[in-house]
């Protein structure tokens, strides 16, 4: 994901769990992230629900939120952890880590990976720094060098989009009418107040290892295949092989919502994806959205992209702008997202993506395509 979205639709259980993780957010930002650690072993919101996915595996599933943050994919090694992303934010990091040792291990972190530059997969880094010094941060060349050259930019422009946009929430919040609508945009001002709170200091703390194609790391637990095999959702996109355990954790490259294709190859990503299938896995943990087993849908979203992809570059061709597009080419016309697809898309969207209440699956699905057609119409050429 690249945007914040601002749809979405609130559960009960965020009420209680909000509040805490505001007030987590406000510590960690006043005092330092060690003593906040020291004092985590209880009572910190739990943003994340942790499940197994192999012996010494686990999927760290985002609970959905307005300025939501990615899954974490945990390898528990013979003497330590491997996590695989980092967040939007250092408190969300010091949250996860709180709730591994609660339910998983109490083993420390020896290697944090950033899947890709984009800001919900890399902000908590710092937390990292503070909590596991000694640690080290794994991305590939291309993502390192997007952390470097864009990352305080685009940290500090949210700051300043997540401010302008409180006092509209706050009076969305004072005409809400029903509890859902009220609940929501409670969770919109605390969520964004906490971000802006949080991360107005926000500084990129850079990978310390990159690879080009291919990293190694060998312990008694497993082997880690770590790789980059071509350009797709982002430049440096990565995902993590245990060939052991039958595993893999891509980021964006592969998940549950339809991609971001703002910062994306559009005419590379499905090529990126058949590489993808050819590693040998029954397990898949995607950036966002649940666990998914087998590697049908990685298939079904290579031909979603290839096929929008063709569709908008025969209209750019012709001389169509984005508004003729947006007309002509809906969900309905698209043969990729006939049948389970589209239904995944859409269940997914709805359940793991924030939405306002009451937000049909339909509308959802029909948002994202209008929304990837100028991404890809831009990027056509990348
Ligand atoms: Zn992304």
């Amino acid at each position: 994901m690249r945007v914040p979205t601002r749809r979405g639709f609130v559960r009960n259980l965020f009420g209680g769990l909000w509040t805490g993780a505001a007030l987590l957010q406000q510590s960690i930002f006043r005092a330092d992230v060690a003593r906040a650690q020291a004092q985590s072993t209880q009572g910190l919101p739990e943003l994340f629900q942790i499940e197994k996915v192999a012996p010494g595996v686990y999927a760290a599933i985002a609970k959905p939120l307005p300025l939501l943050n990615c899954n974490a994919a945990i390898f528990e090694q013979e003497r330590d952890l491997l996590i695989f992303d980092a967040h939007s934010r250092p408190s969300a990091v010091v949250s996860l880590v709180s709730q591994i040792r609660r339910s998983v291990s109490q083993k420390p972190v020896k290697y944090i990976v950033n899947s890709h530059f984009h800001w919900d997969h890399s902000q908590g880094n710092p937390g990292y720094r503070g909590i596991a010094p000694q640690a080290s941060v794994i991305s590939s060349v291309a993502t390192r060098d997007l952390l470097s050259s864009r990352a305080n930019k685009l940290a500090r422009e949210s700051v300043e989009n997540a401010r302008k946009q409180l006092d509209a929430h706050r009076a969305r919040l004072d005409s809400a009418k029903t509890p859902a609508a009220k609940a929501y945009w409670k969770l919109m001002v605390d969520d964004t107040a906490a971000y802006v709170k949080e991360m107005g200091s926000y500084e990129v703390s850079l990978p310390d290892i990159t690879f080009e194609s291919d990293l190694l790391l060998h312990d008694k637990a497993h082997d880690i295949h770590l790789a980059w095999r071509g350009r797709g959702h982002t430049a440096g996109d990565i995902v993590i092989h245990c060939p052991q355990k039958k595993v893999v954790a891509t980021g964006d490259l592969m998940h549950g919502f339809a991609p971001y294709i703002g910062d994306g190859y559009p005419s590379s990503w499905p090529a990126t994806l058949r590489e993808l299938q050819k590693f040998e896995f029954d397990h898949l943990i995607g950036g966002h959205g649940a666990v998914q087993n087998g590697k049908q849908r990685v298939i079904q979203k290579a031909a979603y992209i290839e096929e929008l992809t063709g569709l908008v570059r025969a209209g750019k061709s012709k001389g169509q702008g984005i508004p003729d597009l947006q007309k002509s080419i809906s969900p309905a016309e698209l043969k990729s997202l006939k049948g389970s697809y589209g239904e995944f898309l859409m269940s997914s969207l709805g359940k793991y993506l924030l939405q306002v209440p009451g937000t049909s699956g339909e509308s959802l699905l029909d948002g994202a395509v209008r929304g990837n057609i100028p991404e890809v119409f831009n990027r056509l050429d990348a």
